[in-house]
């Protein structure tokens, strides 16, 4: 469509998948990513639409020679998506640095990015923000991940305000995502019956479900949607679990 996309983290993983269905539909992709070798492979294999920087989200100095990058090469950007991201742990070991770095590559690079593109952004454009279920539920020990989850989550709708009339700003929660098959030599593990009923929808949730849902979003389709925070998670996040009851046993 020629459209000029963004992806932060999309040399693997859903990023990866995402870049390539953006470049499979005839858009110019620019990607930046900390693993150099898996991005050099992504670009080598889609030369024509796809075009990568090596660097760390977390880093000023890199967003902001991303951003050159992308300015030498395009005038107009369509789509950002702000989807590097990982977990540093939580209270149990997470020091003060690790932490900061959580929020760095969470929250910070995606306000920045967005910020340092705001003069490019053509007409019509969106910022697609990568959240997670885990903005809303937990489990132990996870306090950096989740905070950089619920932090990109409110500048979601904080951002939607302030773009208004001129950038949609939308958040994709996913929810468990087996990115194995966007993995160089990664292996889908067998998931237990358990794996699978969890999920109202059946099964685990693969980068594709993820990556169609942004392109939808961005679409001219989707243009009364803004500010808001799809999950898309297979139902998991629905479902009532009480122990001993409905088949569901804790053991
Ligand atoms: P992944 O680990 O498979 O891929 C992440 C990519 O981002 C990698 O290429 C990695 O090199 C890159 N990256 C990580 N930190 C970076 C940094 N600081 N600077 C530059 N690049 C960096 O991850 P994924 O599972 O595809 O997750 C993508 C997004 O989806 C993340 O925001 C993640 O939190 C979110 N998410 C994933 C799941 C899931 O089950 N996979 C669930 C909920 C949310």
């Amino acid at each position: 469509m020629n459209r000029n996309i963004i992806i932060t983290g999309g040399a693997n993983g859903i990023g990866r998948c995402t870049a390539e269905t953006f470049a499979a539909a005839g858009d110019r992709v620019f990607i930046i990513d900390k693993d150099e070798a898996a991005a050099r492979r992504l670009a080598e294999r889609f030369a024509e639409n796809i075009e990568v920087y090596a660097g760390d989200v977390a880093e000023k100095a890199a967003l902001d020679r991303f951003v050159a990058f992308v300015k030498e090469r395009c005038e107009q950007v369509h789509v950002l998506v702000n989807n590097a991201c990982f977990g540093a742990g939580g209270l149990m070991d997470c020091s003060y640095e690790r932490f900061s770095y959580a929020l760095a590559m969470g929250v910070t690079a995606p306000f920045y990015l967005t910020q340092q593109l705001m003069d490019v952004f053509a007409p019509g454009a969106s910022v697609i923000n990568i959240a997670s279920t885990r903005a809303f539920m937990s489990q132990e020990n996870t306090e950096s991940y989740t905070a950089a989850k619920g932090g990109i989550s409110a500048l979601t709708h904080a951002m939607c305000v302030t773009l208004s009339g001129k950038v949609r700003v939308n958040a994709i929660s996913p929810g468990w995502i087996e990115t194995a098959h966007y993995h160089e030599g990664g292996e889908i593990p067998e998931y237990t019956e358990g794996d699978k009923k969890q999920h109202p929808a059946g099964r685990v949730g693969v980068p594709e479900d993820i990556a169609k849902a942004i392109l939808f979003l961005v679409s001219d389709e989707a243009s009364f949607i803004d500010g808001q925070n799809l999950c898309i998670d297979g139902g998991m996040t629905k479902l009532m679990i009480y122990h001993n009851d409905c088949g569901w046993k804790m053991e």
